[in-house]
């Protein structure tokens, strides 16, 4: 058995916290929903973090979700040698961004035209913006539970983060924005029918995650998104697919490619960054042609488009293709899956997984919506995860977060984590 949280690590939270509120520089890595104290990385390899004091953790965060290869994979860290001698930033055009906007629009083909932003959060807030301004309406509809990065509007009943942390909603968002945002339960096919009757063409568009995994992992039920589809071109509003996570890591063509359905405008990030900051936005082209300069939607970035993120996202991506990752992932999916629900047997547990992502619920289930997920014995949890932390295999730390595995984890790491499992049940 380890000791837990080694000194230097401990030394470093302390400092931290006198200078970075919580001692973070996102929420979710204070630990807060499962008790202790964060762990300091040194270094990061294929699907092992080591810390700071010299443990050793098997990662089952992958830097919730950009390493689908691994952690430091060679392709990209070899791209990004290759092109750092030529300098970090250019403020101006340089051809990585024509590639790019090449790779995503033949991987995801509702994509005609897209832009590089940052981070995922101002992909979504680039979404919004952009149905608002097409559509000349106000209003938004998002999912409880669905989380879409920390913008004001999308900051309503959004799962994880502000779910682990005990408050609903963010303090410091105006009432009158908030009261433009229309939240519903997801899968829940009636409740969109009456709002949609109700606002009729006051709806600008429909954000959701089509596979929510900020509140754990749970999938839409068969016809859902259909549903959404249908209504949104019925009352003119604009389908937003926020594919942070799922884009580039369910299948080429994210979840629009696993369900067949073509969403007006998504936003992507994680993998498409290789562990660099990276988001982008796109869909259709009558859409993306309302940005500035084209048009009167604002929208820029000093650092958008950097040479070495986008370097970084290239190579990543022409790593997947050039081994079919995802048809991989999904084999080892399945492998984690079976071994998983042997270790699970018969305890209270629900399972959910599709591809590479996975989640442990401590309920029975069915988990459908972010009410059902809110059933899940968050205390059972923190043990299970303090457990596992100990014994060297590192989940998220929260019920609310679903969990990732790479190509660079091999069965044997699966073996040893169900056995970890065995004991933390
Ligand atoms: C992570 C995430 C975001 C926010 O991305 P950041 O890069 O953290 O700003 C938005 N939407 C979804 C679905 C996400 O998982």
């Amino acid at each position: 058995m380890r000791k837990g949280i080694g000194s230097e690590s401990a030394r470093l939270f302390s400092q931290a916290k006198k200078l970075i509120p919580g001692g973070v520089n996102s929420p979710a890595r204070a630990f807060r929903a499962v008790g202790g104290q964060p762990f300091f990385v040194a270094k990061a390899r294929g699907s092992t973090l080591t810390d700071v004091d010299g443990n050793e953790y098997l990662d089952y965060v992958c830097t919730w979700g950009p390493a689908i290869l691994g952690h430091a994979p060679r392709p990209v860290l070899r791209a990004l040698r290759a092109v750092e001698p030529n300098g970090t930033s250019f403020g101006t055009c340089s051809a990585l961004e024509v590639r790019m906007a090449q790779m995503i629009s033949s991987l995801v083909p509702s994509v005609e035209k897209i832009r590089m932003v940052n981070s995922g959060t101002e992909a979504t807030m680039s979404c919004i913006r952009l149905a608002r301004g097409f559509t000349g309406r106000d209003l938004i509809v998002k999912f409880e539970g669905c989380y879409h990065g920390h913008v004001d509007s999308l900051l309503v009943r959004a799962g994880s983060g502000p779910l682990t942390h005990g408050q609903p909603d963010s303090a410091g968002i105006p009432k009158a924005l908030a009261a433009l945002t229309k939240t519903l339960p997801f899968n829940d096919f009636e409740a969109v029918r009456e709002l949609f009757k109700r606002e009729k063409r006051s709806i600008a568009a429909v954000i959701l995650e089509p596979v929510p995994a900020n509140a754990g992992l749970y999938l839409p039920q068969p016809g859902f998104l259909e549903e959404l589809r249908h209504l949104c071109n019925r009352y003119g509003a604009i389908l937003i697919f926020d594919e942070v996570m799922t884009g580039f890591r369910l299948a080429p063509g994210g979840a629009q490619e696993i369900f067949g359905i073509r969403a007006d405008l998504a936003a992507f990030g994680k993998v498409i960054g290789g562990g660099l900051p990276v988001g982008a936005f796109g869909g259709r082209a009558d859409i993306m042609d309302l940005l500035s300069p084209d048009g009167p939607v604002y929208q820029a970035g000093t650092l958008s488009g950097n040479p070495l993120a986008l370097a970084a996202g290239l190579a990543q991506l022409e790593e997947l293709q050039r081994i079919d990752g995802w048809k991989r992932l999904e084999r080892k999916g399945r492998h984690l899956e079976q071994i998983f629900l042997e270790a699970i047997g018969k305890k209270p547990v629900c399972f959910h997984r599709i591809g590479s992502m996975f989640c442990l619920y401590f309920t029975r289930g069915p988990v459908r919506n972010l009410d059902d997920a809110k059933k899940s014995n968050t205390k059972h949890f923190a043990k299970f995860f303090r457990t596992c932390l100990q014994q060297g295999v590192y989940f998220p730390p929260s019920q609310f977060e679903t969990a990732f595995f790479s190509l660079a984890h091999s069965h044997s790491d699966f073996e040893k984590t169900a056995t970890v499992l065995t004991e933390a049940l």
